[in-house]
């Protein structure tokens, strides 16, 4: 059975081996965040356009202030915006303000605090070096210069940069269509009353979620029974979209159905199982040209095997690199045991204290165990290699997708 490591790096090999180009359309800035450019963003002048002042103060010739408490006059003063058309000579300033362009002639801008201005004359207190407290014009970038390229998630710093460039238009990817599709007698919808024996269908809903939050657009098209002839409808209805992903019916029960009607339906399997807790019975295939994932339908085993798999397919069917996942070190609060030879991920809040993070496993009755999910930020890792851990060891960490 394949490890989580080996079972990730399948599903990324082979969707980026079969992956077709993703068709491109125009997305109006303001609508463009979590998209996934198709096209570069260039500068379209220099970055800073002028050599910009980071403080406000006197513009100077540094090689006037070669001792202390030396006398400029004083023959203007430039706020962020004005066009100045005079220069500094020897012996002269100019007051200036953050973000404005510094006059030809100064080469340093002394900051307000280290002068005592009177009138046209000012003392300024400290030497200063050329070039101090100005970013010269395209230091930052030069015109042209290839900002953003293709694949490049669009988040708050790069909408922001387009922003800055006038790129208030831009080419992204077709974002990946997921059909979710969940399976089970016992199941019914959220918004129904269930009987005494069943549930609502809680992984319709966290699988949207998760869809959105890796930039994909959910299709919901709800559940189906454990019915041979209806399982069979159903998934060949899913396998229209880019993607489908199932919850349920890949366990050993005899209900089970899902791997069984794949099958019928042509489908080739690159893993059948992987060796964590929860989620042991994932499948990943390709049907009809498309990929699909089997995900158990225990509400945490869903959400764990999407996190671990289908986002990284969900990545590169979008046009970008796959994330790596966000693992991160924490010191264990308490001891943890695990007995069976797998790699766990339990549910665990994670905090800083005293500028160290500690982790703390959360009690919790296992992967039908939402509520105990709901208290956690993340995921402790328990590894495959060493299921016992004591107090103070570094362990992995493996942040719940939006709780940070
Ligand atoms: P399965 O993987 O089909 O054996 O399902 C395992 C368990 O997960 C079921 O017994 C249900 O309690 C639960 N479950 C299955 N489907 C869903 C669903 N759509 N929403 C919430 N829980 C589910
Ligand atoms: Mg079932």
């Amino acid at each position: 059975m394949h490890s989580f490591d080996q079972a990730r790096q399948k599903v990324i090999e082979v969707v980026a081996a079969r992956r077709r180009t993703s068709g491109s359309e125009l997305a109006d800035i303001g609508k463009a965040f979590g998209r996934i450019l198709a096209d570069q963003v260039v500068a379209d002048r220099d970055y800073p356009p002028f050599d910009r002042s980071t403080r406000d103060g006197f513009a100077v010739r540094a090689g006037d202030i070669a001792g202390q408490s030396i006398t400029l006059e004083i023959i203007g003063e430039i706020k962020a915006g004005d066009t100045f058309t005079g220069a500094v000579g020897p012996g002269q300033c100019a007051q200036i303000m953050t973000g404005a362009a510094v006059p030809p002639g100064a080469d340093a801008v002394v900051m307000i605090e280290h002068t005592r201005p009177s009138k046209s004359r000012v003392v300024i207190e400290r030497s200063i070096e050329r070039g101090q407290n100005i970013v010269r014009r395209g230091t930052e970038a030069k015109a042209g210069q290839v900002l953003l390229a293709p694949g490049a998630r669009l988040g708050y710093a790069e909408l922001a940069l387009a922003a800055q460039v006038g790129q208030h238009r831009l080419q992204v990817f077709r974002r990946p269509r997921v059909a979710i599709l969940s399976t089970g007698d016992e199941v019914v919808g959220v918004e129904d009353k269930p009987g005494p024996f069943q549930i609502r269908n809680s992984n319709g809903v966290a699988l949207a979620i998760l869809t959105t939050l890796a930039g994909a657009e959910p299709v919901q098209l709800g559940n189906l029974p454990d019915k041979h002839e209806a399982l069979r409808a159903g998934i060949e209805r899913g396998l229209e979209a880019d993607l489908l992903v199932l919850s349920g019916g890949v366990s050993m029960g005899k209900y089970d159905l899902v791997e069984v009607v794949l099958r019928e339906l042509g489908a080739e399997f690159f893993f059948s199982g992987v060796a964590i807790r929860p989620g042991r019975p994932a499948v990943f295939g390709a049907c009809r040209g498309n990929f699909v994932f089997g995900l158990p339908g225990n509400p945490v085993s869903t959400m764990v095997t999407f996190e671990l798999f289908v986002l990284p397919a969900l990545d590169i069917l979008g046009g970008t690199a796959p994330r790596p996942l966000p693992l991160c070190r924490a010191k264990l609060a308490a001891p943890v045991r695990q007995t069976a030879a797998l790699t766990h991920f339990l549910p665990a809040q994670l905090e800083w204290n005293d500028g160290e993070p500690r982790v703390c496993e959360l009690p919790w009755q296992g992967s039908g165990d939402i509520v105990a999910l709901a208290q956690a930020n993340c995921y402790l890792v328990v590894p495959q290699t060493k299921l016992e851990l004591a107090a103070g060891d570094w362990v992995d960490v493996l942040p719940r997708r939006g709780a940070f």
